[in-house]
């Protein structure tokens, strides 16, 4: 049978299809069915694909039918968790994705300081939970993404520098193997799915859930927003190298260097203007917070701040209007050796001809807890890599696309000479060799003898693939 999820489909009959839909309790979408459509949605809008089937899974029940109704079918297999991948392969064209939007429970042990979630959850699920308890997960920072990408590929955000990124504290995960199997993967149990699991995507088998430590985090944090402006781009940002280097892991301060949102406490004149956005976050007393951020404030002449103590919850939902779904996104990113003076001048030559005004130059600083845990642990590597340089476009007409996707491509080839590495979360549909550079020799090694032990036929291939070799 051929193995494409189109051929194959048409070889599904209806006693089939009608098979599977009475083994599941979630619902089985076919194209036709109304809800079809935004159950195959995702957020990068240059990703419009058509399944034959989708699973609404409701239980890990339905996770186990599904694998085995695309292993026995010859069926392409796609995984959903958020949907918040830029590379999009959260949905595939023919064959039966699973959708696991719809498994969203969160349970907050608070004796422990730990909660287990369903892998379709939102980090805002997880934030409003655990908040609940002054508890936090470490992850992302726009709170619409899923929990499950982002963990499988390593996981950071404001809080990652002193607690760790996702994976670090991450105790556990209940897995649906190739062969469809229900496993749990720990320290104690299955040691090596668990280290491939923390950086090595959804390469092994589908996590119905996650088990975390979480940390004391809010109901407040110290955090904000000062403007740089982009006249003095170069001094700030070779100040800006240097001085957040120098800070306590409990202050995270990154930059993006974009055109100016229509920030409220802006003047309307910078609006779209190019400005070096400042965002903090500090993990103590305001005080003592307002004297690590006093030298970012007081250089040069900024157009404007908005600093104070926020809701973390508010905070962490602070950058989802710039984020929403449905624009058309092309990203390429590097681990940066470091932020050098060589490559500041080759994104300020960039951002001055940046195509949109929804475009951005992120680049989050790294260092800390990460960095201190050993690079054998888990698959995620490069985890001393200071800074992050990702480079992100965002428009509307398709009929800009090379505009956008050409700007992205030549901004990233010029910046190769500053890279070593990449985070695989942040990679778009690149290709095996730009996959490999996630990792290191030896954890590429590591990662394809675990595959061939627990996906030997690449059943689980709609991912930053990982072949088998066996
Ligand atoms: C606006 C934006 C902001 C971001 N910010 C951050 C950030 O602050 N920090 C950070 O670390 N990353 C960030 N990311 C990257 C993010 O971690 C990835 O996009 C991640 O893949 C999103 O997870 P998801 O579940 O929403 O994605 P999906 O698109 O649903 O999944 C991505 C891939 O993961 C696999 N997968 C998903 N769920 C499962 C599962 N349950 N079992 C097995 N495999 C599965 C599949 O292969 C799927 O194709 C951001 C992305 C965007 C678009």
């Amino acid at each position: 049978m051929s193995k494409n999820g189109k051929d194959a489909q048409k070889q599904l009959n209806p006693h089939e299809i009608e098979g599977l839909r009475s083994k599941l309790k979630g619902q089985l979408l076919l194209p036709e069915d109304e809800g079809y459509d935004e159950a195959r949605a995702i957020w990068n809008a240059m990703i419009n694909r058509k399944p034959s089937l989708i699973i609404q899974c409701e239980n890990t029940q339905d996770v186990v039918e599904g694998v085995n109704f695309a292993r026995n079918h010859h069926l392409l297999l796609a995984i959903k968790g958020g949907g918040h991948n830029v590379a999009g392969k959260a949905v595939c064209e023919g064959g039966l994705m699973l959708d696991l939007s719809l498994m969203r429970n969160v349970e907050v042990n608070p004796e422990k300081q730990t909660v287990r979630v369903e892998a379709g959850c939102l980090l805002s699920d997880i934030d409003k939970e655990t908040q609940e308890h002054g508890l936090a997960v470490s992850g992302g920072i726009v709170s619409h993404t899923g929990v499950s990408g982002l963990t499988l590929g390593g996981g950071f955000g404001w809080i990652s520098r002193k607690h760790g990124l996702s994976i670090d504290n991450l105790l556990a995960a209940e897995v649906v193997t190739a062969d469809g199997q229900i496993i749990t993967a720990s320290g104690k149990e299955n040691p090596d799915l668990f280290w491939g699991l923390r950086g090595g995507g959804g390469n092994f088998g589908v996590v119905t859930s996650f088990e975390f430590q979480c940390a004391e985090v809010g109901p407040e944090v110290f955090s904000g927003l000062i403007i740089q402006r982009f006249e003095d781009a170069k001094a700030y940002m070779q100040f800006h190298a240097e001085y957040v280097r120098t800070l306590p892991d409990d202050m995270t301060v990154w930059m993006v260097v974009r055109p100016a949102p229509p920030l409220p406490f802006l003047d309307p004149g910078v609006h779209g203007k190019l400005v070096i956005v400042v965002p903090f976050v500090y993990l103590g007393d305001q005080e003592k917070g307002e004297k690590l951020i006093q030298p970012i404030r007081e250089f040069g002449k900024p157009h404007g701040e908005a600093l104070g103590m926020n809701p973390w919850i508010a905070w962490q939902a602070g950058f989802d209007g710039l984020n929403s779904h449905g624009a058309r996104n092309y990203w390429k990113s590097h681990h940066l050796k470091d932020l050098s003076s060589a490559c500041i001048d080759k994104v300020i030559e960039f951002v001055k001809n940046i195509p949109g005004p929804n475009c951005e130059v992120f680049i989050p600083h790294m260092e800390g807890a990460p960095a201190r845990v050993s690079e054998d642990e888990t698959a995620y590597a490069f985890r001393k890599t200071p800074f992050v340089l990702n480079i992100h476009t965002r428009w509307e007409n398709p009929a800009e696309d090379q505009n956008y996707i050409g700007w992205a491509s030549e901004f990233f080839n010029q910046t190769k000479s500053f890279a070593n590495g990449v985070y695989v979360n942040f990679l778009s549909d690149e290709g095996e060799e730009r996959v490999k550079q996630a990792y290191t020799t030896k954890a590429w090694e590591r990662l394809v003898a675990l595959k061939n032990k627990y996906d030997p036929t690449n059943l689980f291939r709609m991912n930053q693939n990982i072949r088998p070799t066996a």
